[in-house]
């Protein structure tokens, strides 16, 4: 469990609606500006650990509104809002929750440094294999179709639950984790791989709206996002099947497709990322342990 350092507010544990809250703030203090002394300060609750790639959860009264490090929040009609934070967040998130009166408070919640698996690896031999300007072509052309994808937005509350595992199978590779190669920092590794034999079913981790269904994209091959709401969205890469057209609504477990190795794969598993806006989540946070 991982508790506050912030003053006035009071951590515990919250009855409600998502079950994992291993943080939970009551905003108390007096409102800013002594000539709003009358206004009642606005409370938030948060939930989640405050780590890179996380997922946060929150939820305020209907009305107010959430900036997080000085950026609006989407609150659905209950109040309930998500941040997320990227693999290399550090210092502290700013939330600022604003009552309609104006009433507003300002608080810090620390980041827990993390650590990745980081592998250097030198003394390769050199050249590597660069694609084709065609390829770079379609290449660019599916980034547009998968950004203009999670652009997409649903009325889906997803957001709300815990996550289900897509697959059961052994953990190929973990998120965040990178290679050096002959002093080349690489892309660091952004969901999570599951190995799994070629066929096996895939299931939405959570309820959403089938965005994307495209099939034999250049890296991902047969690839299908899942809007989950509030800028939420999963993406199961490398099917050799998929069960599902853009349009679709899925409930949590419902399949998806089959686990293969098409675009750039070397055996059949499923990579599975998490986006938050413009932020790479890590979908183990998301799991039940
Ligand atoms: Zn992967």
């Amino acid at each position: 469990m991982m508790h506050s350092t912030l003053s006035g507010v009071r951590a515990g544990r919250h009855a409600g609606c998502m079950g994992l809250f291993l943080l939970a703030l009551w905003l108390t203090g007096a409102a800013a500006g002594g000539a709003r002394a009358a206004a009642p300060t606005p409370e938030v609750e948060i939930a989640g650990d405050v780590q890179p790639g996380a997922l946060i959860r929150g939820r305020t009264a209907p009305g107010n509104r959430v900036r997080m490090n000085g950026r609006p929040l989407s609150l659905d009609d209950e109040g309930y809002f998500i941040f997320g934070l990227g693999r290399d967040a550090s210092g502290a998130v700013r939330l600022e929750v604003t009552a309609p009166d104006g009433a507003s408070q300002t608080h810090s919640l620390a980041i827990r440094p993390r650590a990745y698996d980081v592998q250097r690896i030198d003394g390769l031999p050199q050249g590597k294999v660069t694609p084709d300007q065609a390829a770079l072509d379609r290449i660019a052309r599916e980034q547009k179709s998968i950004d203009a994808a999670r652009a997409r937005r649903s009325d889906t509350k997803g957001y709300r639950a815990q996550f289900l595992w897509p697959v059961k199978g052994r953990i190929s590779g973990v998120y965040g984790s990178q290679r050096i190669l002959n002093g080349v920092a690489k892309n660091p590794h952004a969901g999570l791989d599951i190995a799994a034999p070629i066929g096996t079913p895939i299931l939405a981790p959570a309820a959403g709206h089938v965005v994307l269904a495209a099939a034999d994209l250049y890296y991902s091959g047969n690839t299908v996002i899942v809007d989950h709401g509030l800028g939420l969205s999963s993406t199961l890469i490398h099917m050799s099947r998929m069960s599902v057209a853009v349009g679709d609504r899925v409930q949590a477990g419902d399949k998806l497709g089959e686990v293969g190795m098409t675009g750039r794969a070397t055996g059949p598993h499923l990579h599975w990322g998490i986006n938050w806006l413009d932020q790479r989540l890590d979908p183990q946070l998301l799991l039940e342990e």
